[in-house]
């Protein structure tokens, strides 16, 4: 596999896709998102970075309302998310989420596991929902492994499949959390080839990640967290070669 070097340069279309509001959540005394204040526009792909514990998970988790918030509001395309029933599954569904431990279906075949939501949530008939889960599993290069189980396949194999499976609910944003921390190295630029892609083609794109090179070249926003805050938000180009904040300063002095 070739290193991910193509250059982001579909520009991101007006209107805010996912807009944050003063949203705050404490776990018990942990004040763990502090007034975030965030958009998204239709196209952006935003990379959020920052120190372990700084609360990039439950961002994320926020914005798919698997946690909930204390105060503060979180809208997807304009509307407030739904707090039950069958409004949030399909609001789930509007939300790829892709998780750092892949998280598929474990006694469901690669097939079964792109082809359930479809079915269930989207009310897509087996038969479509099979044809475009083909698809999408061609598109990821995983197609000849449509009928194996997932602990038959290599954690890169699995992460595309859950690519796949989010794209599979066509969904107007997906959310990374670092999709590429568990793998093996040299797994790991076969799952940014198949997000920097998706990023040109332009998906609307959320992803946490310690992968410095995808930021700079998928990334048209860096959000860097720090304590529950966004500390800093900045171009890669920028918040790479001048950072402004002494956090970011020493995060970077450290990774990079
Ligand atoms: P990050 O993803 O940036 O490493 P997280 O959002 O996972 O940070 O966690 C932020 C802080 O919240 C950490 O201190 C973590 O221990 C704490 N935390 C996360 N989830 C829970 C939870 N369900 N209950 C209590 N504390 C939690
Ligand atoms: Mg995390």
């Amino acid at each position: 596999m070739s290193e991910v070097s193509v250059t982001k340069d579909a520009a991101p279309v007006a209107g805010d896709l996912v807009a944050l509001t003063g949203v705050n959540k404490h776990f018990g005394a942990l004040h763990v998102l502090q007034d975030i204040d965030l958009t998204i526009a239709r196209g952006e792909v935003v990379v959020v970075i920052g120190p372990s514990g700084s609360g990039k998970s439950t961002l994320c988790r926020a914005i798919n309302r698997l946690e909930t918030i204390d105060s503060g509001t979180i809208t997807i395309d304009g509307k407030p998310l739904p707090q039950e029933g069958k409004e949030l599954a399909r609001l789930r569904s509007d939300v790829g989420m892709v998780f750092q431990s892949f998280n598929l279906f474990a006694h469901k075949t690669v097939l079964e596991n792109v082809t359930l939501g479809q079915t269930k949530v989207r009310k897509i008939e087996r038969k479509a929902a099979e044809t475009k889960a083909r698809a999408l599993l061609d598109r990821v290069g995983v197609g000849t492994q449509a009928d194996k189980y997932p602990a038959q396949l290599s954690g890169g194999q699995q992460q595309r499949v859950a690519i796949a499976r989010a794209l599979a609910m066509d969904p107007k944003v997906m959310l990374f959390d670092e999709p590429t921390s568990a793998l093996d190295p040299e797994m790991i630029n076969e799952v940014l080839e198949v997000m920097q892609q998706l990023a040109l083609e332009g998906m609307t794109m959320i992803v946490v990640t310690h992968e410095m090179g995808f930021a700079r070249s998928a990334a048209n926003r860096v959000v860097f967290m720090a304590d529950g805050r966004i500390v800093e938000q900045a171009t890669p180009d920028q918040f790479f070669s001048n950072p402004r904040s002494d956090r970011a300063k020493d995060f970077l002095s450290k990774i990079l």
